[in-house]
């Protein structure tokens, strides 16, 4: 069982000469068994969230902690034995995946790394592994290239599952593939949660993607969470102006649930300082907005909202 407990993390990037926070002051939970959805478009820190949070990079400030323990400034060493409880499946599994190497060196490589099992157990391993996530056993000795887009995501799946985590993140593991594919891995991700007990941060910037299997959303906007709430609350009642737009712009079967069109105008571009960072695109903007920074508050149980309108 593992809980993950973020707590006011920043990330940093400088870029000409100014220092930039890509994931700025973000907290958030992911329970045992738990499917949460990170949501936003892109540039607006969910990968760079991720990242951090497997700490492939370095976070400036905040805590990062699996069952209490604080991993956010642990050393390569010191962190390793967390590294197997936490993985991620990225969203070009080709350029993730070294192209002189068979899948099955591929999927044996952690193990060795980690020390899990002699020669025979590790392939037996893989087999299962490659079993699991529906590609044939001879694909062990074949190359990346000689797999379609989908298959090598199951491979990317099947890596970042052979060492057992319990928690997995998931960067836009299907906005990469057509959309018939699409819907296959992502069964196969309901499958795999349904029979080794995952849980996910499943990070996309389509909504219809994230609606299709998460318990919880979370909403991301310029490095801030501007909205939390659980799956359905989050449809019938989104309330931060930007969920909304949001929304307005996925197709809705349900005209019960098409709220009102708040077009999304203009571009994802930083705020100066001060204020709510989504003023100057949204259209509820007023006075206050541009001297206070809204706070994420909790409005209704289990729902939080950064917004002056809550
Ligand atoms: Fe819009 Fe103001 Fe709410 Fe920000 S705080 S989302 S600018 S109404
Ligand atoms: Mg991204």
């Amino acid at each position: 069982m593992l809980r993950l407990t973020v707590d006011g993390l920043r990330t940093r990037y400088v870029t000409r000469g100014r220092a930039v926070n890509a994931v700025d002051g973000v907290s958030l939970e992911v329970a045992p068994g738990e499917t949460v959805g990170l949501v936003g478009e892109s540039g607006c820190g969910k990968s760079t969230l991720g990242k951090t949070i497997m700490r492939l990079l370095d976070p400036a400030e905040g805590s990062i902690r699996l069952n209490g323990r604080d991993i956010a400034d642990l050393g390569s060493a010191a962190l390793f034995p967390f590294r197997r409880r936490m993985q991620m499946v990225f969203q070009d599994p080709f350029g993730s995946l070294n192209p002189r190497q068979t899948i099955g060196t591929l999927l044996e490589t952690p193990l060795k790394v980690h020390g899990l099992g002699k020669a025979a157990e590790r392939r037996r391993r893989v087999q299962d592994i490659l079993a699991r996530v529906g590609l044939p056993a001879e694909a062990a000795g074949r190359y990346p290239h000689e797999f379609s887009g989908g298959q090598r995501q199951r491979i990317g799946i099947a890596r970042a599952l052979v060492l057992e985590p319990e928690l997995i993140i998931c960067d836009e593991p299907v906005s990469a593939l057509d959309l018939s594919i699409q819907a296959q891995i992502l069964n196969l991700l309901v499958d795999l949660k349904r029979d080794l007990g995952l849980s996910y941060l499943f990070i996309s910037h389509d909504l219809s993607v994230v609606r299709y299997f998460t318990d919880r959303v979370l909403v991301m906007y310029l490095g801030r969470i501007v909205e939390s709430a659980g799956h359905a609350e989050l449809w019938r009642t989104p309330r931060h102006p930007y969920t909304r737009a949001l929304l307005a712009s996925v197709p809705q079967p349900d005209p019960a649930q098409r709220h009102e069109r708040a077009e999304l105008r203009g571009e994802l571009t930083r705020a100066e300082a001060g204020g709510c960072r989504f003023r100057a695109r949204c259209p509820l903007a007023f006075d206050r907005c541009a001297v206070e920074d809204p706070a994420l508050r909790v409005v209704a149980p289990g729902h939080a909202l950064a917004c002056h309108l809550a």
